[in-house]
């Protein structure tokens, strides 16, 4: 925990696991003046534990704070929070196959008042968590239900920022997805001829025949994933052409049936990559939720997590050690 005004911050310590004690009155309470991130540290075969690229963690939550009038945090103060508190018991870090310790940083406005405008206390803190295997050991193909009754982010709003007011908006819409037998919401922004934004926690990309890999561009309603740009990286590493672009709920549904579409994949920090298998759309049904990962899909998701678990060479120097 750390306190902090006007961005100079006090008061860094390690505390035990438990309720933090806050005014009725504290402004994130009425007004979610919060940012969060989320991170994953993984066990090497040595014992050692690393992160992967917590810098663009923090330069995003940095970038989350601007946009939710919270004050900066120093990089470095950042993943120095994240190394004391796995430092604090290293035996946390699980080392199944998959398995890892997420870290949540996050920052609360705790300043007490009943006005509406920005806080001038706020508290960020680090919470972990062990994560199991995402998939509990068999990849599975997701089934996604596009959203058309409620918009995770518009204009000028909060989409490019991890604040926890985005994931409220998105509750119902994933509630809706689930009822529908689907395990994420996709986000349409329904002012740009449906073009596709991204799921509930996760990006998106698509294989192209031929090997070349589209994801929706960064329009500032996006979160811009960490995930989704080291793929982009390892993507033009094997030479594939990736093109940051529009693409519609049209294209996708012909691409599909055309087979201009060979592969669907989500990815973020939770599932690492995830292939998508069938987009529901009302009563429509695109792609086949029975149809086996793809080739392109597999071999990222391969190069990656073999990345962040130090299995394979890890040539961006994308790892961070923490303990
Ligand atoms: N979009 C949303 C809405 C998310 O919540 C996440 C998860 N942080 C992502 C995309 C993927 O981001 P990352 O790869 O940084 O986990």
């Amino acid at each position: 925990d750390a306190e902090g005004s006007r961005g100079t911050w006090s008061n860094a310590r390690i505390e035990p696991y438990g309720p933090i004690a806050m005014d009725p009155a504290a402004s994130v309470l009425h007004y979610g003046q919060e940012i969060f991130e989320g991170l994953k540290a993984y066990r090497h075969a040595d014992g050692s534990v690393w992160t992967f690229r917590p810098h663009a963690n923090a330069a995003r939550l940095n970038r989350s704070a601007e946009r939710l009038a919270l004050p900066q945090l120093d990089e470095e103060v950042f993943v120095e929070s994240l190394r004391r508190l796995v430092k604090t018991d290293v035996s946390w870090v699980p080392s199944g196959d998959g398995e890892a310790l997420y870290l949540r940083p996050f920052m609360i406005a705790t300043e007490a008042f009943l006005g509406v405008r920005a806080a001038r206390q706020v508290s960020y803190r680090v919470i972990a968590s062990p994560a199991g295997n995402y998939f509990g050991g068999e990849l599975k193909p997701v089934g996604i239900w596009v959203s058309h009754n409620y918009a995770r982010a518009g204009r000028g709003g909060t989409g490019a920022a991890k604040c926890g007011g985005n994931y409220a908006a998105s509750l119902v819409a994933q509630l809706e997805a689930e009822e529908n037998g689907c395990k994420q919401v996709l986000f349409l922004d329904p002012f740009n001829e449906e073009a596709v934004e991204e799921l509930g926690g996760m990006n998106v990309f698509f294989v192209m025949k031929g090997g070349k890999l589209v994801t929706p561009r960064l329009t500032g309603t996006i979160l811009e994933g960490i995930t989704r740009s080291s793929i982009i990286q390892l993507a033009r590493d094997r030479g594939l052409e990736v093109e940051e672009r529009t693409i519609t709920l049209g294209e996708w549904r012909e691409g599909i049936n055309n087979g201009d579409i060979e592969e669907v994949f989500a990815c973020g920090t939770a599932a690492v990559i995830t292939p998508i298998g069938v987009l529901k759309n009302g009563e429509e049904q695109i792609g086949d939720p029975d149809a086996p990962a793809g080739a392109v899909t597999m071999a990222l998701r391969t190069e990656l997590l073999g990345i962040q678990t130090g299995k394979i060479e890890d040539r961006h120097g994308w790892l961070e050690q923490l303990a």
